[in-house]
């Protein structure tokens, strides 16, 4: 018996253990963010705030999923991400001044 009962290759594998870490490092961003605050940071370093530290954990998340493509996963286009967006509206309790789109 050869090869994973997954049929995933090794290089498919990491990008999904590299996913689910990047996933796992922006909802760490989005509790530190619930308890503290946007323009709070770090202790040891205050020169970088909660905010940014999310913004680098999305890039890294968009670029991971970026490369999954690689594995035959579909990428939503702009207009799909819009109507997901639409999507998420319906059921937004505090979203209105988001309807029009963000700077
Ligand atoms: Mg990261």
């Amino acid at each position: 018996m050869d090869g994973h009962f997954n049929k995933l290759t090794p290089a498919e594998a990491e990008r999904l253990a590299m996913l689910a870490e990047e996933c796992g490092e922006v909802i760490q961003m989005i509790g530190k963010i619930l308890r503290h605050g946007y323009d709070s940071y770090h202790p040891n370093d205050p020169s970088t705030t909660n905010r940014q530290l999310l913004g680098r954990e999305l890039t890294d998340l968009l670029a991971v999923a970026a490369a999954l493509c690689r594995d035959n996963v579909p990428e939503g286009s702009l207009h799909d991400q819009d109507q997901a967006w639409e999507r998420k509206l319906r059921y937004a309790h505090h979203q209105e001044e988001l309807v029009v789109e963000c700077p």
